[in-house]
């Protein structure tokens, strides 16, 4: 893994992105903001899982109003998560957004006319200390750079650079960028082209990546190869799916990586050696150790007496399975058997106990 590029600090509520800070995990809420308990109620979810940044959209006035009431029950569940709004095109919403006390605004200053509404949102970022994230991707790109550059990886950057421009004409530098294509080679080149560009942080994600799998997969790849190469500084996992689902995602992609700590399950795929009941096993203390919040533990669940234990050395503790039963071993060596019916409950037993 390359050593990370490191960005511009950049404070979106009581979260430092950039630098050399963790990668934060985004997500984006997918109720009205005018049902502000459906609203609460999802970003709940979202914190409890993970997610470190909530964005909102805001398609009206009434939606940036809300965000005053959902920072407060929110407040009242002792739940401090940044609220990003999402604003296209009306620079009045942009305002109503940041009084109500949203902590980073999405926009892209080149859409909301002219120069002097631009101003007005500028300012009142100023006067608030709110980042703006400009947000391009290759469904919204304007004509002229469409016209010069296409639908390429450069000419998203060069779309994201006419909005950042505009924002350093007036003195403004408290930026994020995005530029996500639903392509994903086009997307990791476009992250790659903007991070040799500018010194602000990047957003990473790839827009409209689709349901569970494919989306999972894509975003696992695009994501998970900037971030190899040390790009990128916050990520947002795209599915059609419940938001809750993109946490979890953006947790395994992060946990691969080895940029979180999060515990681990190595399990083996099974083959004709397995005489044991073993994925019910391996899926529940899945669900467990996804319950124990960061912590550095490696668990496997093998397959095997024969090559269970040595395949999973690197584990700290595991069960391989023999005839209806498993062996419990520890870093590789065999401590004792266990009933099929038993498993679970002893290996939860033992993984408390190492924590
Ligand atoms: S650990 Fe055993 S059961 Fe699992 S794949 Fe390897 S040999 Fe097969």
């Amino acid at each position: 893994m390359m050593n990370r590029v490191l960005k511009k600090e950049i404070k979106v509520g009581n979260i430092t992105i950039g630098g050399a800070n963790h990668i934060a995990i985004q997500s984006m809420t997918n109720t009205s903001n005018k049902d502000v308990e459906a609203t609460v109620a999802q970003i709940t979810k979202l914190y409890q899982e993970g997610c470190e940044i909530v964005r909102v959209a805001c398609l009206d006035l009434e939606d940036a109003k809300a965000i005053k009431n959902i920072k407060l029950e929110l407040a009242k569940k002792n739940i401090n998560i940044p609220i990003v709004a999402d604003i296209h095109f009306d620079y009045r919403i942009a305002i109503e957004a940041i009084n109500a006390g949203c902590d980073k605004v999405r926009i892209n200053p080149g859409n909301i006319g002219d120069i002097d509404k631009i101003k007005m949102v500028v300012d009142k970022c100023k006067e608030h200390h709110i980042p703006i994230r400009i947000g391009v991707n290759t469904g919204s790109m304007d004509k002229e750079i469409l016209d010069k550059y296409g639908r390429s990886a450069y000419g998203l950057v060069m779309s994201a650079k006419k909005h950042v421009d505009i924002l350093e004409s007036l003195g403004f530098y408290d930026i994020v960028l995005s530029m996500k294509a639903s392509d994903v080679n086009m997307m990791i080149e476009a992250y790659t082209i903007a991070s040799n560009m500018f010194n602000y942080p990047l957003h990473l994600g790839v827009t409209e990546a689709g349901t569970y799998l494919a989306g999972s997969v894509a975003s696992s790849i695009g994501i998970g190869s900037l971030l190899y190469n040390g790009i990128g500084d916050t990520i947002r996992v795209s599915l059609t799916d419940d938001p809750v689902i993109e946490v979890k995602v953006a947790k395994e992609i992060l946990g691969s990586l080895g940029l979180i700590d999060k515990p681990k399950l190595i399990s083996c795929p099974t083959c004709g050696r397995t005489q044991y009941d073993m994925l019910p096993i391996a899926k529940e203390i899945e669900e467990f150790l996804n319950t124990l919040g960061p912590k550095k533990i490696t668990v496997a669940i093998m397959g095997c007496a024969v090559n269970g234990p040595g395949e999973a050395r690197d584990a700290d503790i595991g069960v391989a399975g023999g005839i209806n039963e498993a062996i419990l071993f520890k870093k590789g060596e065999i401590v004792k058997k266990i009933a099929q019916e038993d498993i679970v409950n002893e290996l939860k037993k033992e993984i408390l106990a190492m924590i």
